[in-house]
């Protein structure tokens, strides 16, 4: 593997996000790499999203950002608690790729539970940022706690 500067480490807002967090800072510091924490929200689409402005939608959005806010902070906290942090608004495969172009991200690490999509190998996340990625993917095999 060809070492890396700039790692955007995508989560969900599951407990598995700390998996992919912690794999993610060990990579890092075998690099010596800037890490930086990217989880994305997807708007919520009501039956009425298409009127000029929609309050429901809007304040389940705004509260989605800051529960997304709020996780990011605590999963950071104990980790590593100096990392940047961000969450976007859209689709996540186009949100991620979007912020790892703009900030010259040279490795993008996310999960992947390997049991859908491609089957054994690669969840359907880790396996959308793969298809028009600009840097390398790194992808974490999720342990089931189970
Ligand atoms: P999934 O394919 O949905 O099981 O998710 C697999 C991985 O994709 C997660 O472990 C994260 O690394 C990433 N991921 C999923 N959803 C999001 C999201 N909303 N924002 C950022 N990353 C995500």
């Amino acid at each position: 593997m060809k070492p890396c500067k700039n790692m955007l480490v995508a989560v969900d807002t599951s407990d598995e996000a700390k998996q992919v967090l912690e794999a993610a800072i060990e990579l890092g510091r075998c690099f010596g790499a800037k890490l930086s924490l990217i989880h994305v929200v997807e708007p919520v689409v009501t039956e009425n999203s298409y009127d000029l402005i929609n309050t429901a939608s809007v304040e389940m959005d705004d509260f989605l950002v800051k529960h997304a806010e709020d996780f990011l902070g605590n999963l950071k906290k104990d980790l590593a608690p100096d990392i940047s942090s961000c969450v976007g608004v859209g689709s996540v495969k186009a949100e991620i790729l979007r912020h790892a172009r703009e900030n010259s991200v040279d490795l993008i690490v996310a999960g992947s539970h390997g049991r859908h999509g491609l089957a054994l190998l690669l969840g359907s996340t880790a396996n959308a940022l793969l298809h028009g990625a600009p840097c390398d993917v790194y992808v974490v095999r999720i342990k089931d706690s189970s």
